[in-house]
């Protein structure tokens, strides 16, 4: 039976990287050929009921042996970020010594400067990358901490549990992991997505989310000849954006406090665009933000009858607080279980969205635990083998937990 650390290692070396231009789900091959290998190992391991269907989503069940004990749910995403993702070649620090991390060949470098939280982990096993590519720890490391808490659980059938369902996801961090989760064929009264941060995280509220398209048709005159007659439109969108709140932007803000972002800007004389995100805990407060932009709009619009401004407000996601504060015993048995895991729960707001939180909106009530990573989506990406050790206790205990659990 393989290790947590073989697992994960293995894991890595498959490109899994989604792609956010390809309509098609799974959104790249890759993934598809990961399920498989996921599958037979499923199959291999003895899960029963492993189903893997044509758009990537994997599921299988370990059956409970507490008759009477809710079933839940552990959801992980096979596919990577948008960087760079081919031949990840995983380095191994064991017992790291403190200090710069030097990242493979390249002169790229772990620096104690950058990233002050090193220090907590000295004596560790860190798992990094050569410096050329993501890890992909997010999420395989989530991957391998489920698979290796239900070969633990299949060792140590003297643990009470209920059913347990293991779902594996393709295309999460294009947003579009959740679309055709398989609900039908996954009975879990709740579950957890494992694919959080840093040891301990628990999360059960994210941001609500909506983009906000504006387009501002000037007229194009020759330089010339335009006085009085041209409209540029690029001016306009930057009195726009110069005119938002400086201080509500992703680089000005943390915790509850949500934000304004302009993601994209493009621009010629005639037509102009400016692409921003809108984020916020609180659902009046999201509604606020909209409700600005639209008042915006129509004063610039007021201001400069001759140009043409549209708004297109289209809404992302939804905080799952929600739904998930009529269950707080799945919020509990999740701090329980980190607590008998001898892991400190860091109970915070999600700064962004999770599959999780579309899924509690689909009636799968699904909170986000961590899988013990660091820097994800990049080539600095990290994580200690211990706090994934500590992420296969916690599911552990959250099965054990569980199996007590009665309405
Ligand atoms: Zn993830």
């Amino acid at each position: 039976m393989d290790t947590l650390l073989e697992r994960f290692l293995r894991y890595v070396t498959f490109h899994t990287r989604s792609d956010a231009t390809n309509p098609a789900c799974p959104s790249s091959e890759g993934q598809l050929i990961f399920a498989r290998a996921l599958q037979d190992e499923m199959q291999q391991m003895g899960l029963t009921r492993v189903t893997l269907d044509e758009h990537g989503y994997l599921t299988g069940c370990l059956p409970g042996n507490q008759p009477d004990a809710p079933a839940i749910g552990l959801i992980a995403h096979m596919d990577t970020a948008d960087y760079e993702a081919e031949q990840v070649v995983p380095q191994l620090i064991e017992h790291y010594q403190g200090g710069d991390i030097c990242l493979g060949k390249g002169d790229e470098v772990l620096a104690i400067r950058d990233y002050r939280f090193l220090k907590n982990y000295l004596g560790q096993d860190l798992i990094t990358t050569d410096g050329t590519t993501l890890l992909g720890a997010d999420d395989k490391a989530g991957i391998a901490e489920i698979l290796s808490a239900i070969a633990h659980l299949q060792a140590h059938p003297e643990i009470p549990r209920g059913d347990v369902w293991v779902g594996f996801t393709p295309d999460e961090e294009i947003g579009r992991g959740a679309d055709r989760f398989p609900l039908d064929r996954f009975p879990a009264r709740w579950a957890y997505t494992v694919d959080g941060g840093e040891l301990g995280e628990l999360e059960y509220e994210n941001f609500n989310a909506a983009s906000a398209n504006l387009r501002f048709v000037g007229n194009n005159v020759h330089p010339g000849t335009a006085k009085g007659s041209m409209i540029n439109s690029q001016t306009l969108a930057a009195r726009f954006h110069a005119a938002m709140p400086a201080e509500q932007t992703p680089e000005c803000t943390d915790g509850y406090e949500g934000f304004f972002h302009l993601a994209q800007m493009s621009g010629t004389v005639e037509e102009s665009t400016l692409h921003y995100i809108i984020r916020d805990f609180d659902d009046e407060h999201f509604a606020a933000r909209k409700a600005e932009m639209q008042s915006r709009v129509a004063a610039m619009q007021a201001e400069y009858p001759k140009a043409r401004i549209e708004l297109t407000l289209t809404d992302s996601y939804r905080n799952m607080r929600s739904q998930i504060e009529p269950h707080m015993h799945i919020v509990e048995l999740a701090r329980a279980a980190m607590e008998a895991a001898d892991v400190e729960p860091k109970i915070k707001p999600i700064r962004g969205g999770t599959d999780g939180a579309r899924l509690s909106f689909m009636g799968l009530p699904c909170p986000n635990l961590f899988t013990g990573g660091h820097n994800f989506h990049g080539k600095h990406e990290f994580i200690p083998l211990q706090s994934m050790e500590k992420a296969v206790a916690t599911l552990v205990e959250l099965v054990r937990l569980t199996s007590a659990w009665r309405a």
